[in-house]
């Protein structure tokens, strides 16, 4: 930790143990959960606008969907989707120990099946975050934007792809080439888009925050 990070860590609220204990299994395992001040953009959406309804694009082993749990109004609910059966029957077994109330629902789908099937039963929801397959972000906007309540949030995580993305397009395999390439379209699809206010953050991995006008 950098001396910023530990400035930051004094004022944030602490993590609750089973969290800090997947954050460390995440670590040793190369699994790839959200950073702290990700979690902070995050925890400050859930707060101000109290959504009813959360959704996530990849699940992993749930880290993110319990982290966001801790901060959901009475009543709310998150649906997050995951595809690797490996990942989703970690996050079940998470889910079944820390969400024993069952807040949280996981649908066991490829995210873009699922997403287009949320959008034929007319599901709307306050905050989306987006934190899955880089490569088919550009693909999943038209049906996430129609998925967001006017007010809502979506949150994109990992946009510099590991601060691969703004390096130079020679130092890297075809297929993160390909993956860059998605990642920039995305990018220009955000900020230039019509119905949404746009952030991007240069935080933990890059994080873009687009809010539904
Ligand atoms: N949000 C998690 C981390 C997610 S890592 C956290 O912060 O704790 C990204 C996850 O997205 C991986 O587990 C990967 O299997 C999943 N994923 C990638 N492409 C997907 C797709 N097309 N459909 C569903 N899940 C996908
Ligand atoms: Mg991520």
């Amino acid at each position: 930790m950098n001396s910023v990070d530990i400035f930051l860590e004094l004022y944030r609220e602490p993590l609750p143990d089973h969290l800090v204990e997947l954050e460390e299994y995440a670590r040793i395992n190369n699994v790839p959960v959200m950073g702290r001040e990700t979690g902070d953009i995050i925890r400050y959406y859930l707060q101000s606008l109290a959504p009813e309804n959360v959704l996530e694009i990849g699940t992993a082993i749930g880290y993110s969907a319990l982290f966001m749990r801790e901060y959901l109004r009475e009543g709310a609910h998150i649906t997050t989707i995951e595809k690797i059966e490996s990942r989703y029957t970690e996050a079940e077994n998470n889910f079944r120990k820390y969400d024993p109330d069952s807040m949280i629902t996981l649908i066991k789908e490829d995210a873009l099946f699922a997403i287009e099937k949320l959008r034929e039963d007319k599901k709307v929801y306050g905050v989306i975050f987006l934190d899955a397959a880089k490569g088919q972000y550009p693909t999943y906007l038209p049906i996430l934007f129609e998925l967001l309540e006017p007010g809502g949030v979506l949150i994109t995580d990992n946009i510099f792809h590991n601060g691969a993305v703004v390096s130079s397009r020679y130092a890297v395999t075809q297929r993160d080439r390909t993956i860059h390439d998605r990642l920039r379209e995305y990018m220009k699809d955000i900020t230039g888009h019509e119905g949404l206010n746009t952030l991007i953050l240069p935080v933990d991995d890059g994080v873009a925050i687009c809010q539904k006008k």
